[in-house]
């Protein structure tokens, strides 16, 4: 059996000032480390050497959950999966949007995760926020961000709710469609609207063109209606598909806003506001992306033509700020055994053994507590591909060590399928990975990237928990300033 060799003991050292309610905070933290985060910015904190950085954050926070549950034990629900949360890479991604599309401001989409946590570091950094129902708006009134804030960016509203929204001075919202106008015409005449057009979403993760956007050849006769209606057209929104890879969508979409300011104004509508939707992903292509975008709205709503520009991204902001901790509850050993040579079996390829050591070339099938019915909904609904990686291995913590990562090669090591809790076949997150060390029962993974629609579309399905706990650590003094922490 191999074992872990590689343990850090820098987790011994740290100084906790608060351990409660399951919020971790240091004392110490760094100073920013916003401009080495752009050569690689995934999880860099700082790298001061008097304080710990957003990886020893994170890794803290981990191992201080972990160690303390043994499987043997504990009670139901002890070892539920749970996150941690780096609230700095929330700032640093916004001081990243600042840096790249200083003229846009951010409307954070809070379908994608609306932890309570990151509304308020988020409503403190002074974004305003895209609901599309009256409990997401709700929470964002509640925090005491005024209405002015908010984007009702749903195209296809729910009566009683656009009624909610008039009563509570929420003036913004989109529509692409007549009937959709009739609707306000009748329920809150007096609404800020913006039209939503048609984009080409064909290179991004989860297209909305199918759903959501008027064509072009439909817009003038919108336009019609609204003035018609006596209606107030302020701006023109669309959306590229979220998870958006081509940027040259945004290029075209800023083209065919501009032929719609056209139309607008010959209608008398004097349009005051793009809205370029969201659709950003928070790894490297932010910057290209971004930098297309900046390049097309400076050409065709330069600053001198007193457009405002926001924007409403949603995973960019949450996606790298979640790490997801799981811990493996069972594991099947397929041994691969010498072929049983027989034709009444059909030469059986597997055979299945509960051995707790394999031998030979054995596989093992690694069923850990979260699922594609939990927070890796986001393998059906927004096609990601999480990666597993080693947190804790035969009691050793190996967070962001060689160890901890999976190999490259397709025949080293041990391979491994992971699977979720449930009963369902289909609930299955890796196909086959390899690590150099033997993964069992009480160990955990951990997966980077899990902030983005994820939490918020995990169900409860076989009675397994959706409420799984957050731990915020905050890597950025800034930040922590901003939530009042200390
Ligand atoms: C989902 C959604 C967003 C956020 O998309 P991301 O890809 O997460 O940035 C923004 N605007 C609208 C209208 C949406 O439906």
């Amino acid at each position: 059996m191999v074992m872990p060799t590689i343990v850090s003991d820098r987790f011994a050292s740290l100084d906790y000032i608060d351990y409660t309610n399951n919020h971790v905070f240091l004392k110490r933290s760094t100073n920013s480390g916003f401009h080495e985060h752009h050569d690689n910015h995934h999880h860099h904190g700082g790298q001061d050497p008097v304080g710990p950085s957003a990886k020893e954050l994170i890794g803290n926070a981990l191992h201080q959950r972990v160690e303390k549950i043994d499987h043997e034990f504990c009670e139901p629900g002890d070892e539920d999966t749970f996150f941690v949360a780096d609230l700095g890479e929330v700032y640093r991604q916004h001081l990243r949007w600042k840096l790249n599309l200083p003229r846009v401001k951010p409307f954070y989409a809070v379908k994608c995760n609306p932890d309570q946590k990151l509304l308020e570091l988020l409503a403190a950094l002074g974004t305003g926020f895209d609901c599309a129902s009256k409990a997401e708006i709700e929470q964002v009134l509640r925090m005491g961000v005024d209405p002015s804030r908010i984007i009702y960016a749903q195209p296809c509203k729910t009566n009683s709710y656009v009624r909610y929204v008039a009563s509570h001075g929420v003036r913004q919202m989109t529509f692409d469609n007549a009937d959709e106008l009739r609707k306000i015409a009748r329920l809150f005449p007096d609404a800020e609207l913006f039209l939503r057009i048609l984009t080409d979403d064909s290179s991004s993760l989860c297209r909305l063109s199918l759903k959501f956007g008027a064509s072009l050849d439909s817009t003038d006769g919108l336009l019609a209606l609204a003035h018609e209606l006596g209606l107030n057209v302020v701006g023109v929104s669309f959306h590229v598909g979220s998870g958006a890879s081509d940027p040259g969508a945004f290029l075209k979409a800023v083209q065919d806003a501009h032929v719609v300011f056209q139309q607008a104004a010959a209608y008398g509508f004097h349009l005051k506001t793009l809205d370029v939707g969201g659709g950003f992903c928070s790894d490297d292509t932010f910057e290209e992306m971004a930098g297309v975008l900046r390049a097309a709205l400076d050409d065709y709503f330069p600053a001198h033509s007193g457009i405002n520009l926001i924007a409403e991204p949603g995973r960019y902001y949450a996606s790298s700020a979640y790490t997801l901790a799981c811990n493996i509850i069972a594991r099947r050993t397929i041994a691969d055994m010498p072929q049983p040579i027989s034709e009444s079996n059909g030469g059986a390829v597997m055979a299945i053994n509960d051995r707790h050591t394999p031998s030979g070339d054995a596989s093992y099938m690694l069923y850990v507590n979260d699922g594609l019915y939990g927070n890796f909904s986001s393998i059906m609904f927004d096609h990601q591909n999480p990666v597993a990686k080693a947190l804790r291995v035969g009691g050793r913590t190996l967070y962001d060590t060689p160890a901890a990562e999976g190999l490259s090669s397709p025949t080293g090591g041990v391979e491994y399928s992971i699977w979720g809790p449930t009963c369902d076949g289909i609930d299955r997150i890796t196909q086959s990975i390899r690590f150099s060390l033997v993964l069992d029962v009480g160990d955990w993974l951990y997966f980077e990237d899990m902030g983005a629609y994820t939490k918020c579309s995990a169900t409860t399905f076989n009675g397994f928990s959706n409420e799984h706990d957050v731990i915020y650590v905050c890597s950025e003094p800034g930040a922590k300033a901003l939530l009042g922490m200390h």
